[in-house]
């Protein structure tokens, strides 16, 4: 009953999470942030697939950052309290589903990139640390996250307050009644729908990975 009650309300933690990281491979292709495609090296280098799954780590996390503001979330679950008390302050889909959201999520993100590359220097990965620091692989990672969570919350009937505190909702088409329902078909079809077509891209090497 609660869980039937959580997806009529928000988009599942899960869509966000497939979304975020199908995006994050296209994005990837583009700009090659997380180093060579592992579809064109030779050899794969571990310093090669510590980076990748440190982007990717970064866009998932970013992904379902932004829902930190509902205690019942994944990321919600994970942070108890702290998500407790933002969603009891601000609701959820307000401030981590605004403009003023991301710029907080990038102050994390900044936070979070300091304390990886901390912590593969401590364990002896000097390299990628050093790669991280200079590429900015984990905070160009959570932020572009967020950002393809609050674009896929702006698809839905509820839109995204982008302007918060200001409470008027965006979303994408501006008229409510062509936007899907959480948790209905729609949803299903648009996120089965992308990573089909990413992944015949990536077939087609339209996009490498
Ligand atoms: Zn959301």
């Amino acid at each position: 009953m609660a869980g039937k009650l959580c997806v009529e309300v928000f988009m599942e933690g899960r869509s966000h999470l497939l979304i975020g990281l199908t995006a994050g491979v296209v994005l990837d292709s583009m700009i090659h942030l997380s180093g060579d495609p592992l579809t064109m090296a030779k050899a794969v280098p571990l310093v090669l697939i510590v980076r990748k799954a440190v982007y990717y780590g970064a866009v998932g996390f970013g992904a379902l950052l932004p829902d930190i503001d509902n205690a019942h979330s994944i990321i919600g679950r994970k942070f108890g309290p702290i998500s407790k008390e933002i969603q009891h302050l601000a609701g959820h889909r307000t401030l981590f589903h605004s403009i003023l959201g991301l710029v907080l999520g990038s102050l994390l993100a900044m936070g979070l990139e300091r304390l990886v590359i901390y912590l593969l220097g401590q364990r002896g990965f000097e390299l990628p640390a050093e790669l991280i620091s200079t590429s900015h692989l984990v905070f160009v990672g959570i932020l572009f996250g967020c950002i393809m969570h609050i674009l896929a919350d702006a698809l839905t009937i509820g839109g995204v307050p982008l302007l918060w505190p200001i409470r008027k909702r965006y979303g994408f088409p501006p008229s409510a009644k062509w936007r899907f329902r959480t948790g209905s078909w729609p949803e299903f079809v648009i996120v089965w729908g992308f990573m089909i077509l990413v992944a015949l891209a990536i077939w087609q090497s339209i996009i490498i990975i």
